[in-house]
């Protein structure tokens, strides 16, 4: 029996491969230092892995930006305009591809990039032109491996495989990516010819798509691709990860393959009946340590349900976690801020490599002890007074029975509403955020490290709400927010306030490229000790006779941005936060506060993977939350914000939210995304961005004004709001005042011409 891992993170344990990129971007470091690096790096992940007890080591998992890039670099996939004159294909070539620099003096746009599945890491997009060729370009991937050999490791390079690669492409001239296949097997079949010279024996070749609904072309596809290919000496571990594939058994079963990994940990199939699924000369790994989370495994338990298929497969069970490890932190060790309690209940990338020796010495010598010691503080967390609240836990119950509509219908609610605040046609917003100034930043950090109190911090975030509401006021805006300041992020801030999270030093997950995400940890249930917002916005409603927007981040975007735990289930999760806004926006109901936005810019990230599954989420999401504002008065103004969203295939969910007010990304798509609310009737009112807030650029009148004209011919000027895409938090003051000025002018103007 071996213990394998499917990938490690790559960032390194205190981000270093972040800090040495944005250097080399700037221009501090040379190329030179950046792969030197990048090779310490690798170098330091195999011995970690080595050393944990990982008997055959990930390989080629490493990659500058994106692993889905650096395939796409490897098969020479190199859009037209990232091509340089010399038509050489090197890091650089890597480099604009993700960040859209010019390569012939013209600009040239980044590739997309979207969610890999339903993690928060994100991948560039393959861009096929017509009749793409796929001829091994790059040399990175091999030279990894011939790195890895030298050093005397146990390799096992991964490996995106040809149909998952292809599928989550995209054909630029709209031809059909299945006629692309025999060429892209071509270069896979050299890959494998190359691998068999370099007397490698395992190939980890991941197709993760066999986790979704595949048509029948796709599958058929797949089946004889895997045929065709002459693997030569090669074995070859097909590997699919994040669900359950039960529906592609039976077919899988009968390619030429030599074993199966499987996430044991998405999947809650019986391990006994998949292991009979199989062909029992193949290798059977079990994907039994979760992959994407923080938690300890309980050993014991995973030991007990392995014994027997070890029985039957013996050294063809390998022990995996479920899926690569780069969706995990690297290392619990350095968390030495966290208290002994919680810290004895986690385990990171590197725990989780030792959770796998650990197992696998339990199975081959049915010696109980060690494991069991290991597992006691998972079963100590499931007592902890820190974990369980029965008050909470009581709540949840209820709520569950809790009719979640509002008292009153759209239609009384609007006029209501109308009556109390007397907005203009065209009511002008923003999305919350402003600036978030070098000033504010250094403010939120004085107070972190107490070199000011908590008065004089308030004294200085009142200041900037001050500004804020100034601003506002002079230019001209309907219904005005109080800018943010004091949110280092939308999730966060929230964590921190609510009981049942906790926090990690160095909790570092790659989001694409050189950004890092650093998640909350739920820990238990979740309570909300005192209210969160309402001091600022009260504060900032003193400044002004126009109406503040009270600002929320809501319980499924709070849920999808944290790790979870993983012993209630998501819904739950969300219920309790939901519990705890809901006692939020009565706070700031009861403060004056009449408007209040509760954002869900995750709400269609939550999404499982399969469409058969969608409803039962959409269900608990959209309950989730109505329950945050089901109780207000009619008169009190509830809004939502997504962004980054598509809304044709939820557009009854997005109606049964029965947001008073919905704001959403819409000026990139040139009001397109709006045809969803149009074709479905939509009853409510709508804010479609008028510009995007990702860029400096300052929209003119005129655009603003065209912008909303089209919005008008799908939503009736009187649903109308006029607001940026999103939050202003990442721009500068000056383009910021300036765009609102021409919002503002352009809706005065179209006020009298509508
Ligand atoms: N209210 C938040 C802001 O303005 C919304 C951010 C988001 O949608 N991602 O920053
Ligand atoms: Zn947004």
């Amino acid at each position: 029996m071996l213990t394998h891992n499917l990938g490690f993170p790559r960032i390194g344990r205190k981000r270093e491969l972040k800090k040495a990129l944005e250097a080399y971007w700037q221009g501090e470091i040379s190329q030179q230092q950046l792969l030197q690096t990048g090779s310490t790096l690798r170098q330091q992940n195999w011995q970690l892995q080595a050393d944990a007890g990982i008997d055959l080591v990930p390989v080629g998992d490493f990659a500058w930006y994106d692993h889905v890039l650096a395939t796409s670099l490897l098969l020479g996939v190199v859009p037209e305009r990232h091509r340089s004159d010399t038509d050489t294909v090197d890091l650089n070539t890597l480099f604009r591809i993700a960040r859209g620099r010019a390569a012939k003096g013209k600009p040239a746009a980044a590739s997309d990039m979207t969610k890999w599945f339903n993690t928060n890491y994100h991948y560039i997009v393959p861009e096929f032109a017509e009749d793409q060729a796929f001829v091994l370009t790059d040399d990175f991937w091999f030279e990894q491996i011939a790195q890895a050999q030298q050093a005397g490791v146990n390799a096992k390079p991964v490996l995106l495989g040809p149909l998952s690669y292809l599928y989550l492409g995209k054909s630029v001239t709209g031809q059909h990516k299945l006629a692309l296949l025999p060429q892209l097997l071509q270069a896979y079949q050299h890959i494998f010819d190359k691998l068999n010279t370099m007397g490698i024996s395992w190939l980890q070749i991941d197709e993760p798509i066999l986790v979704l609904e595949l048509d029948e072309s796709w599958c058929q596809a797949l089946a004889a691709g895997y045929r065709q290919l002459q693997k030569g000496q090669l074995k070859l571990l097909l590997a699919s990860y994040f669900g359950e594939i039960n529906h592609q058994l039976p077919l899988l079963a009968s390619l030429p393959l030599d074993g199966l990994h499987l996430d044991l940990v998405a999947d809650s199939s019986d391990i006994a009946a998949l292991d009979q699924a199989l062909p029992p000369h193949w290798v059977l790994s079990a994907g039994v340590i979760n992959g994407r989370n923080v938690w300890r495994s309980d050993l014991t338990a995973l030991y007990r349900q392995l014994a027997p298929v070890y029985q039957q497969r013996a050294d063809k069970l390998w022990l995996a976690p479920s899926c690569s490890l780069l969706h995990c932190p690297v290392d619990l060790e350095l968390e030495t801020a966290l208290d002994s309690e919680c810290r004895s209940w986690f385990a990171f990338a590197k725990q989780k490599c030792q959770e796998l020796a650990l197992l696998k010495q339990a199975l081959q010598t049915n010696d109980l002890s060690q494991i069991e010691q290991y597992s006691l503080p998972v079963k100590a967390r499931a007592q902890s007074a820190r974990v369980n609240n029965p008050v909470v836990q009581h709540a949840v119950t209820k709520l569950k029975t809790t009719t979640t509509d509002r008292r009153e219908p759209f239609a009384v609610r609007q006029q209501a509403q109308r009556a109390h605040f007397k907005l203009p046609l065209l009511p002008t917003t923003t999305i919350g955020s402003f600036p978030q100034t070098a000033d504010i930043r250094q403010c939120r950090l004085a107070v972190k490290t107490g070199k000011i109190d908590k008065t004089r911090y308030q004294q200085l975030i009142q200041q900037h709400i001050q500004l804020a509401i100034a601003e506002q006021e002079q230019i001209g805006l309907d219904v005005l927010v109080h800018g943010e300041a004091e949110r280092n992020d939308m999730v966060e801030y929230f964590g921190e306030l609510l009981d049942g999270f906790v926090f990690s030093q160095f909790g570092w997950v790659q989001s694409y490229g050189s950004r890092c995400v650093k998640p909350p940890i739920i820990i238990g249930d979740i309570s909300r000790p005192q209210p969160m917002t309402v001091e600022w916005s009260r504060y900032a409603q003193s400044l002004t006779s126009k109406p503040v927007k009270g600002m929320l981040t809501g319980p499924v975007t709070i849920l999808g941005w944290s790790f979870p735990r993983d012993d209630i289930s998501r819904q739950d999760i969300a219920l309790q936060l939901s519990l705890a806004l809901a006692a939020e926006v009565q706070d700031l109901q009861a403060a004056g506060i009449d408007i209040i936005q509760i954002d869900e810019p995750a709400f269609r990230e939550g999404l499982p993977l399969k469409h058969s599954q969608w409803q039962p989420y959409l269900d608990w999401a959209v309950a989730a939350f109505k329950l945050c504002c089901h109780n207000v008065r009619a008169s009190t103004q509830i809004h939502t914000h997504m962004c980054y969203s598509e809304f044709n295939d939820i557009i009854e969910a997005i109606a049964a939210l029965d947001a008073d007010v919905i704001t959403i990304e819409t000026s990139r798509s040139n009001m397109e995304l709006l045809s969803a609310f149009e074709h479905f009737a939509y009853p409510n009112e709508i804010g479609p961005g008028v510009y995007d807030i990702h860029s400096p650029n300052v929209p003119t009148v005129s655009w603003i004004k065209q912008l909303v004209e089209q919005a008008a011919t799908k939503i009736p000027a009187e649903r109308l709001w006029v607001n940026p895409d999103c939050g202003l938090k990442t721009r500068g003051w000056n383009e910021t005042r300036s765009a609102l000025v021409n919002m503002v002018k352009a809706c005065k103007q179209l006020r009298s011409e509508l």
